[in-house]
């Protein structure tokens, strides 16, 4: 069975990488874009079942993208998880009033990256399981 498409949105190449490697070990498949403006394009052509979003983007940042990817016809379902350098109290407050579906701190965490992935593929779309064991 073939895991769910995850689309990756994230200028830093090195953690691109990283969570792009943990995803796929994991079963998943995933679409890669270092910029909001081609993330949004991918998204919109793909549907993928979920979107990690780093907020700290060239051009676009990953705030307003969400706001786009939220208003449009075949993007507005998809969860978006925010990836972030931000660590403040209000944070996670914030994130959540912009819409986000969830956040993961960088530098990211291993295990909580694949819960938040695991926990939000499962919601959305319970018949499918992402392959295990690797
Ligand atoms: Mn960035």
């Amino acid at each position: 069975m073939a895991g769910e498409l995850i689309l990756i949105i994230e200028d830093n190449e090195k953690n691109l990488k990283l969570v792009r490697d943990l995803l796929r070990v994991k079963g998943y498949r995933t679409l890669e874009a270092g910029t909001a403006e081609v993330g949004i394009e991918l998204a919109r052509v793909h549907t993928p079942q979920l979107i990690l979003m780093d907020i700290q983007l060239p051009g676009m940042d990953g705030v307003v993208a969400l706001g786009q990817l939220k208003s449009g016809p075949t993007t507005g379902s998809i969860p978006v998880i925010a990836l972030t350098a931000f660590a403040m109290p209000d944070d996670r407050q914030r994130f959540h009033s912009a819409g986000f579906d969830g956040y993961l701190v960088k530098p990211i965490n291993i295990r909580e990256l694949l819960e938040v992935v695991h926990t939000v593929c499962e919601r959305h779309n319970p018949q499918s399981t992402p392959l295990r064991g690797t």
